[in-house]
């Protein structure tokens, strides 16, 4: 079956390995518009070049630029049988473009996750990130603004869509597994089905 998803939490929530968990057993492409730029940089295409200094910084990347690279990605054939977003909408501005381009298909999401996580926890987890993966944002600066941003920005998201009666607020806190059982289960009571366990 299909499912249009979104995921949603705060840098170091762990909302990039769920959500790589949850697009597996629902047969769904991830697109994470963090690794659509991260891909772009690391080959330096015309994109890349245009977004690494805001990146690095910890700053948003212009929502015109944003949105049509998501309405490319999803135009893809393997997007057509449902979605799962990580990273993007993350302003109210962007959730207008997506509705819009959703409008067009006649399409709408499904369910958005959301994964709660104190600040302190997320500023843990990333800090252990950047020992071991060495992201060029996750300097100390770039993590705050992108902390804040959150905040102020991409929090609010959820409201509109929590109007909408799509958000399942999910603890963040706990082991992987559980974590991802507590995910399965909110996304069941919604009918939507798994195809892999
Ligand atoms: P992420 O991996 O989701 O933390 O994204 C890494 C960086 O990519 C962010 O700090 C932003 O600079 C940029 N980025 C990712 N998604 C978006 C978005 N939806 N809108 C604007 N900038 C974004």
């Amino acid at each position: 079956m299909t499912a249009r998803l979104l995921i949603v939490g705060p840098q170091g929530s762990g909302k990039g390995t769920q959500g790589v968990l949850v697009a597996e057993a629902f047969g769904i492409p991830v697109v994470s518009t963090g690794d659509i730029f991260r891909a772009n940089i690391k080959q330096g295409t015309e994109l890349g070049l245009k977004v690494k200094a805001i990146t690095d910084a910890g700053d948003l990347v212009p929502d015109e630029v944003t949105s049509e690279i998501v309405r490319d990605r999803l135009s893809q054939d393997d997007a057509q049988g449902g979605f799962l977003l990580d990273g993007y909408p993350r302003n109210t501005t962007q959730v207008g473009h997506l509705d819009a381009f959703l409008a067009e298909r006649g399409e709408n999401l499904d369910a958005v996750i959301l994964l709660d996580v104190p600040r302190d926890e997320s500023i843990a987890r990333i800090a252990k990130r950047a020992e071991e993966q060495g992201r060029s944002d996750d300097t100390e600066e770039a993590i705050a603004k992108r902390l804040d941003i959150y905040e102020s920005e991409t929090a609010p998201i959820v409201d509109v869509y929590a109007e909408r009666g799509i958000v399942d607020r999910i603890d963040g806190v706990g082991t992987l597994d559980e974590i991802t059982a507590r995910i399965f289960a909110a996304l069941e009571a919604r009918g939507l089905v798994r195809v892999a366990a």
